[in-house]
């Protein structure tokens, strides 16, 4: 017999699971079937980023921070711990645990919503029928009024350099190294090159990246991408802009990489490549027969601002749409789809996702950067204040980077919030709050901050785009 769902989400990502819970909160019957397979064949919910993306990668990332601090900012705190060491095996065991313990609570907050958690693979069909395939391959009929496809992404692969899973890998592979490489290649300076770039840099691998264009992280505002590019070549990251790469021949102790770049061709010897050139819409054996699911050029699956697609009640959230792929963008539109379908008015305010690198210092922003601003002939006002200043940085020894606000020269309401410098991907959350709510830089100014914390670097740049700043030189 054919069972029936009020809902059935595809895919149990950040975008399909919290759906899920959402609309069983809202007393829908629900169902959330997810295909994720880890590389020892078992199975979790979580998707990509509890998997193998957000978490796996911040567990590293904090790790190998720690190691970097013990081994070059200790002494400077009058902490003198000898020569550091790294365990990878116990860094990776942590990372795992950190992974199991948070796909199974998805496992558990599914069951407690009382939404069926169905792992195996999801095949729309005609009239919102859903075919679902056990992991024993026994394919069951579903139905249900709505359906939602959260299927996510997959890593892009570079013909001249496919992923061979040991020494050409994606940014998965790269996770799970065993061994620390003495030489890592990372084709892509976008944020997974240098988040992992800093991973394994600061493990002690000498890191070569590779980026296609001329400019580095040119989605970010300049003055933060100047100061980036600065500090992570302080850092050891050697980072190659408009190095095109055309070949990689793997040997039996690691292999080369050609490339051509201003200076004409060139050659890298390399134990590893990390092949990070973004992400595509992942939407294989998805339709069944009779199912036209509408995709763009790039293969994004179509949908209007809502996340609705062309077919009836059928809506699609995530990575697989377009928008930025982000674990909290995913989240907002598959929580709003889920209260559309409840009969509520929802909405994701997609002019102030905020973005965060976790490089140290850290890099995160909301809003439009100054070159936006520009190219759209929007008159705006600066307010820059260094870290430098600020005695919570310097307690923590963590004093690079800055704020800047861009606010709007007429209305004053804040357009953009860049940061970088220590906990910027913290600090981000009162610049978005400000946006949702339309503040103006004056709204900032007379918010109270704690002393001292890091915020105070927000508030005295709030004061600088009117050139009060009390702890900064207003330019
Ligand atoms: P996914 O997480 O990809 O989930 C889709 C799920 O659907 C998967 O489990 C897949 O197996 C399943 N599926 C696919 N097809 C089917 C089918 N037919 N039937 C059943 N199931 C199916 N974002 C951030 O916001 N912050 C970060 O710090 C961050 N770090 C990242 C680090 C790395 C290394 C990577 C790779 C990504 C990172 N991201 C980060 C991006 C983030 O992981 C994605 O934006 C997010 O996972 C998208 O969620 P999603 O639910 O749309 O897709
Ligand atoms: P990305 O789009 O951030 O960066 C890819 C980079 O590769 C770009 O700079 C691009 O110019 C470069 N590139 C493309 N083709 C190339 C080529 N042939 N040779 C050399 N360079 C080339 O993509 P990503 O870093 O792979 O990340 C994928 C997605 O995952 C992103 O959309 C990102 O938002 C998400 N993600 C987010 C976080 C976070 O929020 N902290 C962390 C990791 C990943």
């Amino acid at each position: 017999m054919k069972k029936t769902y009020d809902v059935i989400v595809i895919g149990g990502g950040p975008a399909g699971y919290p759906a899920a819970i959402r609309a069983a909160q809202h007393g829908l019957s629900a169902a959330c079937i997810d295909d994720w397979q880890n590389y020892d064949g078992s199975r979790s919910f979580g998707g990509t980023c509890l998997n193998a993306g957000c978490i796996p990668s911040k567990a590293m990332l904090e790790s190998s921070e720690l190691v970097h601090r013990a081994h070059d900012e200790f002494a400077a705190h009058g902490i003198n711990v000898g020569k550091v060491e790294v365990d990878l095996a116990q860094m990776q065991k942590r990372k795992a645990g950190i992974v199991r313990q948070l796909t199974g609570g998805i496992e558990m907050l599914l069951k407690a919503n009382k939404v069926d958690g169905l792992q195996g693979h999801g095949r729309l069909l005609p009239d919102n029928e859903v075919e679902y395939t056990d992991p024993e391959g026994k394919a069951h009929k579903l139905k249900a009024r709505d359906v939602i496809i959260a299927t996510g992404s997959t890593p892009i692969e570079l013909p001249s350099v496919p992923f061979d899973g040991e020494r050409i890998v994606d940014s998965w592979g790269s996770l799970e190294f065993t061994e620390v490489p003495a030489k890592l290649g990372v084709i892509g300076a976008g944020v997974i090159g240098l988040e992992l770039g800093s991973v394994w840099r600061r493990l002690g691998a000498e890191v070569t990246v590779l980026e296609a264009l001329d400019s580095f992280l040119p989605m970010a505002d300049k003055a933060v991408a100047r100061e980036a590019q600065k500090q992570f070549k302080k850092q050891g990251l050697d980072i190659r802009l408009g190095a095109k790469v055309s070949a990689a021949e793997v040997g039996d102790t690691g292999l080369t990489l050609s490339y051509t770049d201003a200076q004409g061709e060139q050659s890298l010897e390399v134990d590893r490549v990390i092949v990070c050139v973004g992400r595509r819409p992942y939407t294989e054996g998805l339709c069944g027969e009779g199912v036209a699911l509408a995709m763009d050029k790039r293969g994004f699956i179509e949908v209007d601002e809502h996340c609705r697609t062309a077919l009836d009640r059928v809506w699609a959230v995530g990575d697989c749409v377009r928008g930025p792929m982000l674990a909290h963008k995913a989240t907002e539109e598959g929580v709003m789809v889920a209260d559309l379908i409840a009969g509520e008015v929802a909405e994701v305010n997609y002019d102030v996702i905020p973005s965060v690198i976790y490089t140290a210092p850290e890099i995160a922003w909301v809003g439009r950067t100054e070159q936006q601003l520009a190219d759209s002939g929007v008159e705006f006002k600066v307010g820059q204040v260094p870290f430098g200043p600020n005695g919570r940085a310097k307690a923590m020894e963590q004093a690079a980077g800055f704020v800047r606000i861009l606010a709007d020269k007429a209305s004053d309401e804040i357009l953009g919030v860049h940061i970088i410098g220590p906990m910027a991907g913290e600090l981000i959350a009162e610049a978005v709050l400000a946006m949702e709510y339309q503040a103006s830089a004056e709204d900032l100014q007379r918010t109270v901050h704690a002393h001292p914390t890091l915020a105070e670097v927000l508030h005295e740049a709030a004061l600088a785009t009117d050139g009060k700043a009390i702890h900064a030189l207003n330019k």
